[in-house]
């Protein structure tokens, strides 16, 4: 029996076939049960932030697990408090700020559709969400999500939300008093890493605010850093009402929030909303030893620099196949020129480089916060090396069938 066998057989089979196992991991580094070592760009989709065995990330769990683990929400423990007052100075909610706590981005986006309900009421029914953008699987959170493919098999969805176009014109077309709220991706991460249109977050920002409605922002993927910002709202110098921040806060440790702004953060009541373990002393005590890791290794500057740093190394490959990068920080999209993106993440693994390929024609990478030139050059090396594989495959593809398929033979 192979690891394969067990995972076909015991594994839900909602998730493709898994692509390696594997056993261990340290910094940006990866190992395989046959001690085989990979670079690892995709940092559990934008979630390790400090890397894998991070000395912080594991002492906040040993400690706290030896102290005290979860109490419920009947109580309050130190580190949860000590996180909730992280969040809302590095978001900038000022004192009228209040967090929620859920165990993942899908239960973050859970707790701001009801706060968008509970602004809503019976006057305001409608909530707006961008087409492509990418909110969570749960039943609430797929209603929010603008993919067809991924509601179909799932109807009916929750009522009232209304998909429109990421351009001021459609929030413009669409917007009136009824809007209880637009839903924002920064940067469409899952739909291909593709950023809002320049100045959309201002103003949309403006517009819901004279139309009563709240903006409410998931930063689940472009939250703690990663794009070079403690949160990407932040580039364009607004207050949301809300945002939702999950993946990289937890450094690994499944926690998610939601962080209000303002009169948004007196709609719950006792009773309107609540978790058994969100916010529980050993995950806020992790995701604040993380974020104050970030903080005192100046890992947001680092995401910027390495992020600009990283794009021109790409840019200045010698390939055929690269249809320029997209992004910002270390959020970043590498734009293909062919539908190739599955075999260029299959040839990567083979160099020992692990990368993602969120649709056909789009590379995702999401390293570390920490990397630096190290990775960055052994990064360029690797991807080079797994674009020659491809390239050739598609020439000899070319030369041996009649017209370029868009598979690589395995
Ligand atoms: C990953 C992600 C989610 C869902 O988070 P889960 O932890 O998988 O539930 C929601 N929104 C965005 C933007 C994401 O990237």
């Amino acid at each position: 029996m192979t690891w394969q066998d067990d995972a076909g057989r015991d594994l839900v089979k909602s998730f493709g076939a898994r692509m390696q196992m594997f056993v261990r991991g340290e910094g940006s580094y990866l190992w395989d049960a046959d001690g085989k070592r990979y670079l690892d760009f995709l940092a559990g989709i934008a979630v390790d932030s400090l890397g894998h065995a991070h000395p912080v990330f594991v002492d906040a769990i040993s400690t706290q697990a030896a102290t005290l683990a979860h109490v419920s929400n009947y109580f309050a423990t130190p580190p949860q408090l000590a996180l909730a007052a992280t969040l809302k100075r590095l978001a900038g909610t000022g004192d009228q700020g209040r967090v929620y706590f859920g165990n993942s981005g899908a239960e973050a986006n859970e707790a701001a559709f009801k706060l968008a309900r509970l602004h809503g009421g019976s006057e305001r029914p409608r909530i707006l969400a961008l087409t492509d953008a990418f909110h969570g699987r749960t039943m609430g959170t797929l209603a929010l999500t603008g993919k067809p493919y991924m509601q179909e098999p799932f109807l009916p969805m929750t009522p009232g939300v209304e998909f429109i176009d990421s351009t001021i014109e459609a929030l413009e077309a669409a917007i009136d008093d009824r809007v209880a709220a637009l839903f924002v991706e920064p940067v469409k991460g899952e739909a291909g890493v593709l950023p809002l249109p320049e100045g959309y977050l201002a103003a949309a920002r403006e517009i819901t605010e004279r139309h009563g409605a709240l903006l409410i922002i998931d930063e689940i993927q472009t939250g703690a850093g990663r794009t070079g910002e403690w949160f990407a709202f932040q580039h364009e110098g607004i207050t949301p009402d809300a945002i939702t921040v999950a993946k990289g806060i937890g450094g690994g440790f499944p926690i998610g929030a939601l962080i209000t702004f303002g009169a948004a953060s007196d709609l719950f009541y006792p009773g309107t909303h609540g978790s058994t373990f969100g916010g529980n002393a050993l995950g806020t005590a992790v995701a604040g030893a993380v974020l104050g890791e970030i903080e005192r290794a100046e890992l947001v500057r680092n995401a910027a620099e390495r992020g600009a740093q990283l794009r021109a190394a790409i840019e200045a490959i010698d390939s055929d196949l690269i249809d320029g990068c997209r992004g910002s920080g270390l959020l970043i999209g590498v734009g293909l020129k062919h539908p190739v993106s599955k075999a260029l993440v299959a040839a990567a693994q083979e160099h020992g480089l692990v990368i993602n390929a969120p649709n056909d024609e789009t590379i995702r990478l999401v390293p570390a916060l920490t990397i630096g030139d190290v990775e960055i050059d052994e990064f360029i090396e690797l991807f080079t090396a797994s674009l020659r594989t491809v390239e050739d495959a598609l020439v000899l593809d070319a030369s041996t069938q009649l017209g370029a398929s868009t598979e690589v033979p395995a």
